[in-house]
């Protein structure tokens, strides 16, 4: 097949990385008989430093023409003054409004070869395998603010509407899975979270074939560092999914590991690792490629419904991750190239 993918490299370690998922996908196309075609468009600080716009309209235009955009990382501590003008994030979060990607997934597995990285026992991470649906453009995030001298207010709002898509998108990608929909919420506080607990036991009627569940945040907390691998796919409204997959993130041992996709009503969608830009390490080769690799699997799956490629590219990263080479951040001294091209080595041989 044909596709056009938009790329937005970014900051810090974001080109490293990105330019190593970039070339995975060409790998794919060349296996697999695909045409895919690059565009890469600046975005966050080096799109500051060369036009003072940290999402250039040409970007933002390039972006929403692509099939799919792979972005790699924003920001860093030569735009991080607080009381600048522009901040490299406002890029990133005005091309997540202007593409309409209101679900955030976020895989979580627990790689057996990495779990002595993890701050849970061993067994506690087996059979991990969780997918975190956060809502991502509404709630406290995206409500009215208020500030005087002595209070501040910042107002959670949803509508029915707003819940209804990504509690579907949840129920769907579930059938695909184990069948079991975990919902968070506060509902015994909060009038937000009993609209949404409403609107998820509404929805759940349409879907009798997966199991649900209601969840309080603040038990949810504890549950996935007690019982992580409970857990199938996870729902959640955006600043609880914000904490909450953080919160997960730590149980894989490293956050350069882990990828995520941001998806609208449309086919197309934003891909990205879950980490940000790493200023400690970039430039010096030796940031782990995996999640932006992995974030390139999710774009084949979810924009290109290329599962069999996406697949892959799963179990090429998971040879990679039980034979190395290992990366720093996952207790190796593998550079960025050697983990990609060990990657690369380990498609040739399966496909
Ligand atoms: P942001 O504010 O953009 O989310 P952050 O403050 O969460 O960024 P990161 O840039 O993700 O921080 O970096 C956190 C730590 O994780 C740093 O020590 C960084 O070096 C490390 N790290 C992040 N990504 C990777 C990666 N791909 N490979 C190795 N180490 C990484
Ligand atoms: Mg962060």
């Amino acid at each position: 097949m044909k596709a056009h993918i938009v790329t937005l490299p970014g900051d810090g370690v974001g080109p490293e990385v990105t330019a190593a998922a970039v070339a995975v996908l060409d790998a794919v196309a060349a296996h697999f008989d695909h045409d895919f075609r690059f565009e890469e468009h600046p975005i966050g600080g080096c799109a500051i430093d060369a036009s003072g716009d940290p999402l250039p309209p040409a970007s933002l235009a390039a972006c929403k023409a692509a099939d799919a955009v792979l972005l790699g990382a924003v920001g860093g501590p030569r735009w991080s003054d607080p009381n600048a003008r522009v901040r490299p994030e406002q890029g990133l979060l005005a091309l997540r409004a202007a593409l309409g990607v209101y679900a955030n997934l976020r895989p979580l597995q627990v790689h057996p070869a990495l779990a002595a990285l993890s701050p849970l026992k061993n067994e506690k991470l087996k059979h991990v395998d969780v997918l975190f649906v956060r809502e991502l453009t509404g709630g406290a995030y995206f409500g009215a603010k208020t500030r005087t001298s002595d209070s501040a207010s910042d107002e959670c709002r949803y509508t029915v509407a707003e819940v209804e898509r990504v509690v579907r998108r949840a129920f769907e990608l579930a059938r695909g899975r184990r069948r079991h929909v975990t919902s968070v919420d506060k509902a015994n506080v909060l009038e937000t979270s009993r609209l949404w607990r409403s609107t998820v036991q509404r929805i759940a009627a349409d879907y009798p074939d997966v199991k649900v569940e209601h969840q309080l945040v603040d038990s949810m907390a504890m549950l996935l560092l007690t019982q992580p691998s409970r857990y199938d796919v996870v729902v959640t409204e955006n600043l609880f999914g914000d904490i909450l997959t953080d919160e997960a993130a730590a149980l894989a041992g490293s956050l350069g590991l882990l990828p995520s996709a941001s998806l609208g009503d449309g086919r197309s969608g934003l891909y990205e690792p879950i980490h940000g830009s790493a200023p400690d390490i970039a430039g010096q080769g030796v940031a782990n490629p995996v999640g932006a690799i992995l974030s390139a699997a999710l774009l084949l799956r979810h924009s290109l419904s290329l599962e069999r490629e996406a697949l892959a590219v799963e179990a090429a990263v998971d040879r990679v991750l039980s034979h190395g080479p290992h990366s720093r951040d996952i207790g190796g001294n593998a550079g960025t190239a050697q983990v990609r091209d060990a990657v690369l080595a380990a498609l040739e041989e399966d496909a």
